[in-house]
Protein backbone atom coordinates (compact mmCIF):
# COMPACT_ATOMS: atom_id res chain seq x y z
CA UNK A 1 0.00 0.00 0.00
CA UNK A 2 2.68 2.81 0.88
CA UNK A 3 4.25 1.87 -2.82
CA UNK A 4 1.03 2.59 -4.24
CA UNK A 5 0.35 5.86 -2.60
CA UNK A 6 3.76 6.96 -3.06
CA UNK A 7 3.17 6.37 -6.74
CA UNK A 8 0.32 8.42 -6.43
CA UNK A 9 1.51 11.36 -5.06
CA UNK A 10 4.79 11.58 -7.45
CA UNK A 11 2.15 11.71 -10.34
CA UNK A 12 -0.35 14.00 -8.89
CA UNK A 13 3.06 15.96 -8.39
CA UNK A 14 4.14 15.87 -11.32
CA UNK A 15 1.12 16.64 -13.41
CA UNK A 16 0.91 19.37 -11.26
CA UNK A 17 -2.68 18.62 -9.60
CA UNK A 18 -1.18 19.69 -5.86
CA UNK A 19 0.02 22.96 -6.89
CA UNK A 20 -2.92 24.64 -4.97
CA UNK A 21 -2.84 22.78 -2.24
CA UNK A 22 0.50 23.14 -1.96
CA UNK A 23 0.68 26.62 -2.70
CA UNK A 24 -1.35 26.89 0.61
CA UNK A 25 0.66 24.69 2.11
CA UNK A 26 3.92 26.96 1.45
CA UNK A 27 2.08 30.06 3.07
CA UNK A 28 1.75 28.24 5.98
CA UNK A 29 5.00 27.35 6.74
CA UNK A 30 6.07 30.88 5.89
CA UNK A 31 4.21 31.67 8.98
CA UNK A 32 7.16 30.22 10.78
CA UNK A 33 10.22 32.04 9.56
CA UNK A 34 7.64 35.13 9.52
CA UNK A 35 7.96 34.81 13.59
CA UNK A 36 10.95 34.58 14.26
CA UNK A 37 11.99 37.03 11.95
CA UNK A 38 9.80 39.51 14.00
CA UNK A 39 11.43 37.96 17.28
CA UNK A 40 14.78 38.85 15.57
CA UNK A 41 13.93 41.87 14.37
CA UNK A 42 12.06 43.09 17.82
CA UNK A 43 15.27 42.21 19.85
CA UNK A 44 13.00 39.42 21.52
CA UNK A 45 15.51 36.46 20.28
CA UNK A 46 18.62 36.15 18.56
CA UNK A 47 19.44 34.13 15.58
CA UNK A 48 22.40 31.87 16.49
CA UNK A 49 23.08 30.05 12.77
CA UNK A 50 25.99 31.11 10.66
CA UNK A 51 27.22 29.99 7.80
CA UNK A 52 29.28 26.32 7.98
CA UNK A 53 27.50 25.86 11.40
CA UNK A 54 25.00 23.29 10.60
CA UNK A 55 24.89 20.50 13.21
CA UNK A 56 21.38 20.61 12.84
CA UNK A 57 21.08 19.10 9.09
CA UNK A 58 22.90 16.01 9.66
CA UNK A 59 21.35 12.76 9.79
CA UNK A 60 17.68 11.51 9.59
CA UNK A 61 14.22 13.25 10.83
CA UNK A 62 11.38 13.52 9.59
CA UNK A 63 9.71 15.72 7.35
CA UNK A 64 5.88 16.30 7.04
CA UNK A 65 4.78 14.96 3.78
CA UNK A 66 3.04 18.22 2.16
CA UNK A 67 6.56 19.60 3.76
CA UNK A 68 8.39 17.09 1.68
CA UNK A 69 5.94 17.71 -1.29
CA UNK A 70 7.03 21.14 -1.49
CA UNK A 71 10.50 20.66 -0.96
CA UNK A 72 10.09 18.52 -4.21
CA UNK A 73 8.15 20.68 -6.08
CA UNK A 74 11.01 23.42 -5.49
CA UNK A 75 13.54 20.58 -6.90
CA UNK A 76 11.30 19.71 -9.75
CA UNK A 77 11.15 23.41 -11.00
CA UNK A 78 14.95 24.29 -9.85
CA UNK A 79 16.39 21.03 -10.91
CA UNK A 80 18.45 19.01 -8.29
CA UNK A 81 22.63 18.70 -8.66
CA UNK A 82 24.26 15.84 -9.35
CA UNK A 83 25.82 16.31 -5.58
CA UNK A 84 22.44 16.46 -3.93
CA UNK A 85 21.48 13.50 -6.40
CA UNK A 86 23.84 11.59 -5.58
CA UNK A 87 23.75 12.27 -1.78
CA UNK A 88 19.99 11.51 -1.51
CA UNK A 89 20.41 8.43 -2.91
CA UNK A 90 23.62 7.19 -0.66
CA UNK A 91 21.02 8.02 2.24
CA UNK A 92 18.06 6.09 0.88
CA UNK A 93 20.33 3.29 -0.37
CA UNK A 94 22.05 2.56 3.41
CA UNK A 95 18.14 3.41 4.97
CA UNK A 96 17.12 0.71 2.15
CA UNK A 97 19.85 -1.62 3.17
CA UNK A 98 18.79 -1.47 6.93
CA UNK A 99 15.06 -2.78 6.08
CA UNK A 100 13.90 0.81 5.33
CA UNK A 101 12.80 0.65 2.15
CA UNK A 102 12.14 3.64 0.04
CA UNK A 103 10.30 6.01 -0.06
CA UNK A 104 10.91 5.52 4.01
CA UNK A 105 7.79 6.49 5.27
CA UNK A 106 8.35 6.74 8.96
CA UNK A 107 5.42 4.62 9.62
CA UNK A 108 7.39 1.50 7.56
CA UNK A 109 9.80 1.74 10.12
CA UNK A 110 9.84 0.32 13.35
CA UNK A 111 11.97 -1.05 16.22
CA UNK A 112 15.26 -2.19 15.27
CA UNK A 113 15.38 -1.52 11.83
CA UNK A 114 14.80 2.10 12.55
CA UNK A 115 17.47 2.59 15.08
CA UNK A 116 19.89 0.74 12.17
CA UNK A 117 19.14 3.15 9.53
CA UNK A 118 19.01 6.39 11.35
CA UNK A 119 22.48 5.63 13.10
CA UNK A 120 24.30 4.43 9.92
CA UNK A 121 23.06 7.94 9.01
CA UNK A 122 23.29 9.95 11.87
CA UNK A 123 26.50 12.05 10.11
CA UNK A 124 24.98 12.15 7.13
CA UNK A 125 24.84 16.01 5.86
CA UNK A 126 21.96 16.69 4.13
CA UNK A 127 22.02 15.93 0.58
CA UNK A 128 20.88 20.05 0.38
CA UNK A 129 24.31 21.14 2.50
CA UNK A 130 25.91 23.21 0.35
CA UNK A 131 29.98 22.78 0.52
CA UNK A 132 29.93 26.34 2.12
CA UNK A 133 27.40 25.00 5.06
CA UNK A 134 24.67 26.63 4.06
CA UNK A 135 20.77 25.19 2.69
CA UNK A 136 20.39 25.29 -0.59
CA UNK A 137 17.05 25.03 -0.54
CA UNK A 138 16.38 27.73 2.20
CA UNK A 139 13.12 29.78 1.34
CA UNK A 140 11.83 26.08 0.92
CA UNK A 141 13.15 23.76 3.89
CA UNK A 142 10.72 22.08 5.72
CA UNK A 143 9.05 23.19 9.00
CA UNK A 144 11.47 20.68 10.69
CA UNK A 145 14.31 23.23 9.64
CA UNK A 146 12.39 26.26 10.40
CA UNK A 147 11.92 25.35 13.90
CA UNK A 148 15.56 25.00 14.36
CA UNK A 149 17.60 27.62 16.55
CA UNK A 150 14.47 28.76 19.03
CA UNK A 151 12.23 27.33 21.17
CA UNK A 152 8.34 27.82 20.59
CA UNK A 153 5.51 27.53 22.86
CA UNK A 154 1.93 28.19 22.31
CA UNK A 155 0.71 30.17 24.87
CA UNK A 156 -2.74 29.21 24.70
CA UNK A 157 -2.09 25.59 25.03
CA UNK A 158 1.22 25.60 26.70
CA UNK A 159 2.68 23.06 24.41
CA UNK A 160 6.30 23.67 23.51
CA UNK A 161 8.31 22.36 20.51
CA UNK A 162 12.50 21.95 21.52
CA UNK A 163 14.73 22.07 18.91
CA UNK A 164 17.98 20.16 18.54
CA UNK A 165 20.37 23.19 18.48
CA UNK A 166 22.86 23.06 20.52
CA UNK A 167 23.65 26.53 20.13
CA UNK A 168 20.80 27.92 20.62
CA UNK A 169 21.00 30.82 22.97
CA UNK A 170 18.89 30.66 26.58
CA UNK A 171 15.77 32.58 26.78
CA UNK A 172 12.25 32.63 26.79
CA UNK A 173 10.35 30.44 24.12
CA UNK A 174 8.64 32.51 21.62
CA UNK A 175 5.40 32.29 21.41
CA UNK A 176 3.79 30.93 18.05
CA UNK A 177 0.17 29.27 17.43
CA UNK A 178 1.30 25.63 17.25
CA UNK A 179 -2.74 24.90 17.50
CA UNK A 180 -3.56 26.77 14.64
CA UNK A 181 -0.60 26.02 12.66
CA UNK A 182 -1.27 21.87 13.28
CA UNK A 183 -4.90 22.20 12.66
CA UNK A 184 -4.30 24.42 9.53
CA UNK A 185 -1.98 21.61 8.49
CA UNK A 186 -4.66 18.74 9.03
CA UNK A 187 -6.98 20.49 7.25
CA UNK A 188 -4.80 20.68 4.02
CA UNK A 189 -3.68 16.64 4.52
CA UNK A 190 -7.50 16.09 4.83
CA UNK A 191 -7.30 17.71 0.79
CA UNK A 192 -4.67 15.78 -0.10
CA UNK A 193 -6.42 12.69 1.34
CA UNK A 194 -9.12 13.19 -1.37
CA UNK A 195 -6.78 13.40 -4.18
CA UNK A 196 -4.91 10.31 -3.06
CA UNK A 197 -7.74 7.81 -1.17
CA UNK A 198 -4.57 5.32 0.22
CA UNK A 199 -3.45 8.38 2.51
CA UNK A 200 -6.28 7.89 4.76
CA UNK A 201 -5.23 4.23 5.83
CA UNK A 202 -3.17 6.26 8.21
CA UNK A 203 -2.14 8.99 10.74
CA UNK A 204 -0.58 12.15 9.33
CA UNK A 205 2.65 11.61 11.09
CA UNK A 206 2.93 8.26 9.51
CA UNK A 207 3.78 9.83 6.24
CA UNK A 208 6.22 11.84 7.24
CA UNK A 209 9.75 11.19 5.20
CA UNK A 210 13.47 12.01 5.39
CA UNK A 211 14.47 14.86 3.47
CA UNK A 212 16.57 12.61 1.21
CA UNK A 213 13.36 11.41 -0.14
CA UNK A 214 11.79 15.03 -1.26
CA UNK A 215 14.87 15.31 -3.41
CA UNK A 216 14.08 11.76 -5.10
CA UNK A 217 10.79 12.86 -5.84
CA UNK A 218 12.02 16.17 -6.86
CA UNK A 219 13.90 14.04 -9.68
CA UNK A 220 11.09 12.26 -10.83
CA UNK A 221 10.20 12.82 -14.47
S1 LIG B 1 19.74 25.94 14.29
FE1 LIG B 1 21.60 25.64 15.53
S2 LIG B 1 22.56 23.78 14.77
FE2 LIG B 1 21.05 24.47 13.23
S3 LIG B 1 22.23 25.73 11.79
FE3 LIG B 1 21.39 27.11 13.35
S4 LIG B 1 23.01 27.26 14.91
FE4 LIG B 1 23.49 25.48 13.66
S1 LIG C 1 16.74 21.21 4.03
FE1 LIG C 1 18.25 22.80 4.42
S2 LIG C 1 17.93 23.44 6.55
FE2 LIG C 1 16.91 21.45 6.27
S3 LIG C 1 18.43 19.91 6.88
FE3 LIG C 1 18.64 20.21 4.66
S4 LIG C 1 20.24 21.76 4.45
FE4 LIG C 1 19.52 21.84 6.58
Amino acid sequence: MPNSVAATLVARLVSGRLDALLDRHVALLARIDKRWREAVKQGEARLPCRPGDCACCCGVFEAPLLDALALARWLRWRGATTEEARRARLQSEAATAAGWPFPHFFGDAGGDRMETALAALDDAPCALLTAEGVCAAYADRPSICRFQGFRFADPKTGATLDDACPRRPAGPALAFDLETYDAVEASLFAALVESVPGLGARDIGQWDVPIATAVLWGLET
